[in-house]
């Protein structure tokens, strides 16, 4: 989210009209718009290897942005032995070295920001906040990790009795493949890779294929912090990629961001696997509601939900998707809600003045269109921006929309766009209506508002939600503040972000000495 005022190194006055326009003035797409594998030993049997090559499109306008050369099966299996081969200096690599590396490849992002805000915006159709504030925490998370990797690694002396020293150390697991979705292609790309490489372990790092050429400039940088071409790899390519990089029998972990079918899928290939048992850190999507009492401010609790359910065009795993308002005061809410979703601006995400840029790509647009037209037909539609006016003729987009549900329960599926559901609960209803959210089984975020704090305890108390706000919008986890992650369906954890999360990147040797 955007807080004027310095954060960071050099600060960003966003809040300031002159600084925004520096801002505009330094997005411009770096030179280098070829996301190709990088693999430090780039030749198999002295033959380079081709893969395959192909344009990246921008949502936006569809112009051509860019190209990609994605891995085949050889590819993959020359990264998977390259980071093999590179692990065990890496691993031996002082802590503090490999920490420092993470702090500067900070500073680089930092510096950075402009050709990345460009590339996040031409290549992720992102706005200009939502672009600035994902640098942001692209930078916090190195920062936040460097600092929580000296402190939560190094080895520690244990007690014993006299004549025995006893030492636990904390080592790489050796090569990790991290595996990463479109919607934060920076953010999430960078901390898992992060927070991976710091632990000790070569990486093997697979972007979405939706978004490879952010993953290709972060790469850079962080080779150029000082981070070995030999222990952090890049293989662009689709799930078949990933599927490959899951089977190689060199595998010792799993850093995965996505979606729950996929999760699982992952897991399932692990666990029919020959070789070490190889560990899964998933986190996953959310069906996330926003529970409303008659006793929400209606104006703050309108704001709140315009805010988590349409930025971002809705494509963040903690949007609101289900909003479960009281019926009491369920009609001026949704009357407002309305009023205020028809002042967004809908358009272009370079113009600093849009709210609500395209989604990622045709297939996620087909996909809504069609949720859209089903609710239309079930006469659930209570509106949909394009009735008020045309949507941009290029680029890829979809109105936001509000959909009635009778329950909560009635929502089964992650709708990841501009998309808001609305339920209406009664006074006594309220058990219900929380044993009703909880059937869909994901605990990812959770919204509430109302005055009363036992009614928010409530909910809390029988919801295990990762991530759970109260009187106030439910996106933009703050780095160390607010770690983010979710349980059942959402994730296995650890939380990104947190304090346990370099630490289950490595393994825990004890070592005992008859001294
Ligand atoms: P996705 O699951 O389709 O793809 C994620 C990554 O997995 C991509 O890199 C993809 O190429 C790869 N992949 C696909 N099939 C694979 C396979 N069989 N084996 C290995 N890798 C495979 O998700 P997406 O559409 O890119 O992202 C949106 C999803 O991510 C949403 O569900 C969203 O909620 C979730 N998400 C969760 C969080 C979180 O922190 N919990 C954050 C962001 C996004």
């Amino acid at each position: 989210d955007i807080h004027p005022g310095r954060r960071g190194g050099e600060g960003i006055e966003f809040g300031h009209a002159e600084s925004l326009t520096a801002l505009v003035a330094a997005a411009r797409l770096p030179e280098a718009r070829h996301a190709a594998p990088l693999i430090a030993a780039p030749l198999v049997d002295g033959v380079a290897l081709p893969g395959h090559v192909r344009d990246v499109i921008s949502p936006i306008d569809g112009a051509v942005i860019g190209r990609v050369t994605e891995a085949d099966a050889a590819i993959v299996t020359a990264a998977m032995a390259a980071a093999a081969a590179g692990f065990s200096a890496w691993d031996a690599t002082a802590l503090t070295t490999r920490a420092a590396a993470l702090v500067r490849a900070a500073d680089l992002i930092e510096r950075e920001r402009g050709p990345l805000i460009a590339l996040l915006q031409a290549e992720g159709g992102k706005t200009l906040d939502d672009a600035l504030a994902e640098v942001r925490e692209a930078v916090d998370l190195c920062r936040y990790y460097a600092l929580d990797a000296r402190r939560t690694l190094s080895p520690e002396p244990l007690p014993g009795p006299t004549g025995e020293s006893n030492l636990l150390r904390r080592r790489g697991r050796g090569v990790v493949a991290c595996i990463s979705p479109w919607n934060f292609p920076l953010a999430i790309f960078v901390g898992q890779v992060a927070a991976a490489l710091v632990a000790g372990n070569a990486v093997v790092a697979k972007p979405a294929e939706q978004t490879p050429l952010v993953a290709a400039h972060a790469v850079r940088l962080l080779h150029a912090a000082g981070i070995p071409a030999t222990a952090l790899h890049l293989l662009p390519g689709d799930g078949h990629v990933g599927a490959m990089m899951v089977g190689d029998p060199r595998l010792a972990g799993i850093a995965f961001t996505g979606s729950t079918a996929v999760a699982r899928s992952i897991a399932q290939d692990l666990a029919a696997r020959d070789g070490p048992l190889v560990p899964l850190i998933a986190e996953t999507g959310g069906i996330n509601a926003m529970i409303a009492d008659a006793t929400a401010l209606p104006e703050q609790l309108v704001d709140d939900v315009i805010t988590s359910a349409f930025r971002s065009a809705g494509q963040r795993c903690s949007a609101l998707r289900l909003l479960c308002v009281q019926e009491d005061v369920a009609d001026p809410v949704i009357t407002m809600l309305v009023g205020a979703a028809r002042e967004l601006a809908i358009g272009d995400p370079r113009d600093p003045a849009t709210h609500v840029g395209p989604v990622i790509d045709a297939d996620a647009q087909d996909r809504l269109l069609a949720w859209l037209d089903r609710a239309e037909k079930q006469g659930r539609l209570l509106w949909r921006a394009d009735a008020d006016r045309p949507l941009p003729r290029d680029g890829i987009f979809v109105p936001p929309a509000v959909i009635a549900l009778d329950r909560a329960s009635d929502l089964r599926d992650e709708v990841f766009g501009p998309v808001l559901h609305v339920v209406r609960w009664r006074a006594d209803g309220f058990d219900d209506l929380v044993e009703d959210i909880a059937r869909n089984g994901t605990r990812l975020t959770l919204g509430i508002h109302s005055r009363i704090a036992a009614t928010a305890e409530r909910a809390i108390a029988r919801l295990g939600h990762g991530n759970v706000y109260v009187n106030r919008n439910m996106i933009g986890a703050v780095v160390g503040t607010q770690p983010f992650g979710g349980s059942g369906l959402s994730g296995t954890g650890p939380k990104a972000g947190g304090s346990d999360y370099v630490r289950r990147f490595a393994v825990e040797q004890t070592i005992t000495i008859n001294t």
